[in-house]
Parts: structure tokens; sequence; C-alpha cells
């Protein structure tokens, strides 16, 4: 299973956690306030192993870094 990363809506907490593949958040709470539904926070990593790949000189479109040095796009 992917790690994936997760910000809480509530306290802006960040934190890692295992996940089956194509978990949203929606079932999940913030370990620090309890608040459910974090934000999944899509790494350029992620991002690009998982459907993106737009186009060539673009990077991937899906992820922050134009460039994608770490994916190879
Ligand atoms: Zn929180």
């Amino acid at each position: 299973m992917p790690i994936y990363e997760f910000r809480c809506n509530g306290c802006g907490n960040r934190f890692e956690k295992l996940c089956p593949v194509g978990t949203t958040g929606a079932d999940l709470k913030c370990p620090e306030c309890g608040k459910q539904a974090p934000e999944r926070v899509m790494s350029a990593f992620q991002a690009c192993g998982t459907g993106g790949g737009k186009g060539a000189g673009s990077g991937c479109g899906s992820c922050s870094s134009k460039s994608c040095g770490s994916c190879g796009h």
C-alpha cells in the first residue's frame, strides 16, 4: 500500500498514513484534533505515478513541479 499525506482542514496538521490505493481521506481523522476527512495532499511523486504525464514539455500537468525531475516525466 502507498503512503499518502493528508492535511487537516481544522488545525492544519499534516500527517502521513499507509492507505489502500484510492483512499481520499474521507474515512480518516486528524490524529491531532480528531476532525474528520482530512484533505489528501498529492506529492509530485504520487501524482506522476498515478495518472500524470499529460504530455512532453509541460511537466506532468498534475504536480507542482514543472520539471518533474523526481519522476522522469
Ligand atoms: Zn487537525
